[in-house]
């Protein structure tokens, strides 16, 4: 049984179906890659997983039903949008947002087991603790955004285009680490418009079209699959 079961999920904007009854399965401790041109309906569906918006269908965490459910169980999954500004907490610290990243960890030491991770993993954060993480790069604050993300120790890391607006040699650098994190037993499904690249890192790949999956298969498949590299 996958870690994450989704089933004939479906999303309706008013009269536009933007998610149309699609099935993905992320197993434990792989990294899955949602890719998919602008408006496919990516971001819907991880949208749709954490309940942020109303779906319908099924969404299994483990043995849990989640979808419809909020609070608790789909707080712990990482979730990570990156397109709206990354949504870190300009005002405050790096210190402060990863802070914030744990507010459902009650033990001080798993709190502080998190946070060498995360420094571990991002160096960068640890250098750069007390700056307001406004004034961060880019690549910086999507690091940021990834380690708060990860300070709730979550089963599955759910990643919205962590290489937006990125330059390449950055791109390369996150996507590094996000191997790392999953060779640590994190579990990651991350969606993306950049698929060669993230075919590279990613375990097994899911194409979205018009809200329907038309492709998936290991990543190692995918990557030579000619419709694919015609579309990208
Ligand atoms: P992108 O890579 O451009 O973010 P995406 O694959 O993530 O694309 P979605 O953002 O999920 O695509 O959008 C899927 C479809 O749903 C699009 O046609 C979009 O215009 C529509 N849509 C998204 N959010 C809303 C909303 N709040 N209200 C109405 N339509 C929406």
């Amino acid at each position: 049984m996958a870690l994450l079961e989704v089933r004939n999920l479906q999303v309706n904007y008013g009269p536009i179906q933007a998610v149309k009854g699609i099935d993905l399965d992320v197993e434990k401790g792989t990294l899955v890659a949602l890719l998919g041109a602008n408006g496919a309906g990516k971001t819907t569906t991880l949208r749709a997983i954490t309940g942020m918006v109303r779906a319908y269908g099924s969404v299994h965490l483990g043995e849990t039903e989640i979808l419809g459910q909020r609070g608790y169980k789909t707080a712990r999954m990482g979730v990570n949008m990156s397109p709206e500004g990354r949504l870190i907490f300009a005002g405050l610290t790096v210190e402060e947002n990863l802070k914030a990243g744990a507010y459902c960890i009650k033990s001080a030491k798993q709190y502080q087991k998190n946070m060498d991770r995360v420094q571990e993993l991002f160096p960068i954060l640890k250098e750069r603790r007390r700056q307001q993480a406004g004034t961060l790069s880019g690549g910086e604050q999507q690091m940021l955004a990834i380690g708060r993300a990860l300070m709730a120790d979550p089963e599955i890391l759910l990643l919205d285009e962590p290489s937006l607006g990125l330059a390449p040699l950055i791109i390369q650098d996150i996507f590094k680490t996000l191997q790392a994190i999953r060779s640590e037993g994190t579990t990651i499904l991350m969606v993306e418009q950049n698929a060669l690249a993230t075919l590279k890192i990613a375990d097994y790949g899911y194409v979205l079209e018009l809200g329907k999956i038309s492709m998936h298969g290991p990543a190692s498949q995918l990557v030579r699959d000619e419709r694919l590299i015609e579309a990208y």
